[in-house]
């Protein structure tokens, strides 16, 4: 038996021995033609369960289901309704925390204790934040020019959306996509990744037992052909993705080619600069944190770091220190802080960037090149590398995984042309006890968002997301509402009797 399995508790043991069924019209259903697929745990390799494999059959009646809910009892709702059952839903997710916390580790090998401070809490908040705003969706009256006209604007949800998400953050990225979708009163379906489809199965049960109108929200559990059949489906208005920047690209081009309204959240080789003036202590805690939480799986991760040549081998010894005592093990285990990578194409992706950083000639500082096959689960320890160049594929390529480039710089022109030497621009960040260059830094850093002192802090009413070929748009806050909103102009000419 997989040993995850005795660390889980009654209510996660129950949602495993139940049927991994889709998601539609308020109905748990096997997909059309009956596939499945097995998803599996990172922490030991082994077999979790089957879950179903929608097609494009289960998209068309998905699509329909959503269409209904649209033009029927959920369109028909009053915001504040709406915005009720935001807030249920948020009730629902915290008082099953330890199970969602229990299911991502297992399915995502995600620590689960980070999931209880982080993952599980944050998509609580996200579901509270935006289930304010339903009664604050406001148009205006325009001052045109002609008289005894009455011109305003309506804000309209953009119909039924396609929502794709990856593997690295399961529960809190449906919770991202789905609560401004809602808000806004749009229907939707939502397609986690491959690789842990059961926090979000688990979800689709508590959205029911929230009681949303069937339909509002649809899951449909499958692979890429699956999140292709939804962009490709005319009965779907808008495409929200999240993931790799070359799925990005492909998503964005059939989303243009159908005229699809699109926001895309891709992928990042973000910048972490170390001033001369820097807290060096906090600097090196923001720097390890910020390559290697969620084991470098995130959008997010601050893979390059710059350092001050008067700090440089200071910073490196600590860095280095701190990846030897680092607490990588089962995702189950409370006392781990970094699990496993979440699948064994991850594990030989990372392990091939991190072969071929040595072969270009780049120095392991920390962490060690991981075996060919792993034993059991898909662990790589924290990787620095050291002697790098600006044009080593470790330095330009997201890698997803806990492999942090350092290189040293002389001054701040340097390190600005350093940072900003990359196609992606999510983030970047800056260590530093001057304001003058804080600011002026944050000013010249071409990325979406900016750290000072500090690494991916983030909250439900602050815009996320990148410039360039990290994305198309922003998570969060009344940016994303309006992502979900249609502006109708009104016209009435009305004289004056
Ligand atoms: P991915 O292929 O971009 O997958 C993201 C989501 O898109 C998944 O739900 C995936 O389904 C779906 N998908 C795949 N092909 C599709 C297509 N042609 N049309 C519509 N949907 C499609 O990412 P991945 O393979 O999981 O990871 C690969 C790399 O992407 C990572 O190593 C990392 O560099 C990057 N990544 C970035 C982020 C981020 O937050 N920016 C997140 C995850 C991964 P299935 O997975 O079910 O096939
Ligand atoms: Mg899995």
């Amino acid at each position: 038996m997989n040993p995850s399995l005795s660390a889980l508790g009654g209510e996660a043991t129950a949602f495993l021995a139940r049927p991994h069924l889709l998601y539609i019209g308020g109905r748990f259903v096997p997909a059309a033609d009956g596939r499945t697929f097995g998803t599996y745990d990172p922490t030991t390799g082994q077999y979790i369960g089957e879950v179903a494999h929608a097609g494009a059959d289960d998209v068309t009646a998905a699509a329909q289901a959503a269409r209904a809910a649209l033009d029927g009892d959920w369109g028909a709702l009053p915001p504040s309704a709406r915005a009720l059952l935001l807030s249920r839903l948020a009730d629902l997710i915290e008082q099953h925390a330890g199970e969602l916390a229990e299911l991502e580790a297992l399915d995502a090998g995600k620590p689960v204790t980070v999931n209880e401070f982080m993952d599980i809490p944050a998509a609580v908040e996200h579901f509270r934040y935006y289930s304010g705003w339903p009664t604050k969706i406001e148009g205006g009256t325009l001052p045109v020019h002609l008289p005894d006209t009455l011109c305003y604007t309506r804000l309209e949800p953009v119909g039924v959306c396609g929502q794709i998400i990856p593997w690295n953050f399961p529960l809190m990225m449906a919770a991202w996509k789905l609560a401004p979708a809602l808000a806004a009163g749009c229907t939707v379906i939502l397609k986690p990744a491959e690789q842990t489809p059961l926090s979000a199965l688990r979800l689709a049960e508590l959205i029911d037992e929230a009681g949303f109108p069937p339909g509002t929200v649809n899951v449909l559990t499958g692979d890429g052909t699956t999140g292709a059949a939804i962009v490709e489906h005319p009965g779907v208005d808008k495409i929200a993705f999240t993931g790799s920047t070359a799925v990005g690209r492909q998503i964005g081009s059939r989303a243009g080619a159908a005229v699809k309204r699109v926001t895309l959240e891709l992928g990042g080789k973000s910048p972490n600069i170390i001033l001369s003036d820097a807290d060096v202590e906090a600097a090196v805690a923001g720097a390890f944190d910020g390559i290697y939480f969620n084991s470098g799986q995130s959008c997010v991760a601050g893979s390059r770091l710059y350092v001050h040549r008067s700090l440089y081998e200071d910073v490196v010894d600590r860095l280095a220190e701190k990846t030897r005592e680092a607490a990588v093990g089962p995702a189950l285990d409370r006392s781990t802080m970094y699990g496993p990578l979440v699948s064994a194409e991850q594990y030989e992706r990372v392990r091939g960037y991190i072969v071929d950083g040595v072969a270009a000639g780049a120095t392991i500082r920390a962490g060690e090149v991981p075996a060919a096959k792993p034993e059991d689960g898909y662990f790589v320890r924290p990787v620095i590398f050291t002697d790098v160049t600006a044009d080593m594929r470790i330095s330009r390529e997201e890698i997803f995984g806990p492999v942090l480039v350092v290189t040293p710089f002389d001054d701040i022109d340097e390190a600005v042309s350093l940072a900003n030497d990359t196609e992606y621009g999510l983030a970047a960040g800056v260590w530093t006890r001057n304001l003058g260059h804080a600011h002026s830094l944050a000013k010249r850093l071409r990325a979406g968002m900016f750290y000072v002192n500090a690494w991916a802090v983030g909250d439900p009413a602050a815009p996320w997301g990148g410039l360039k070929a990290s994305g198309i748009g922003r998570e969060m806050g009344r940016a994303n509402l309006d992502a979900y909103l249609e502006v109708k102009t009104v016209w009435t000419i009305h004289g004056t009797e």
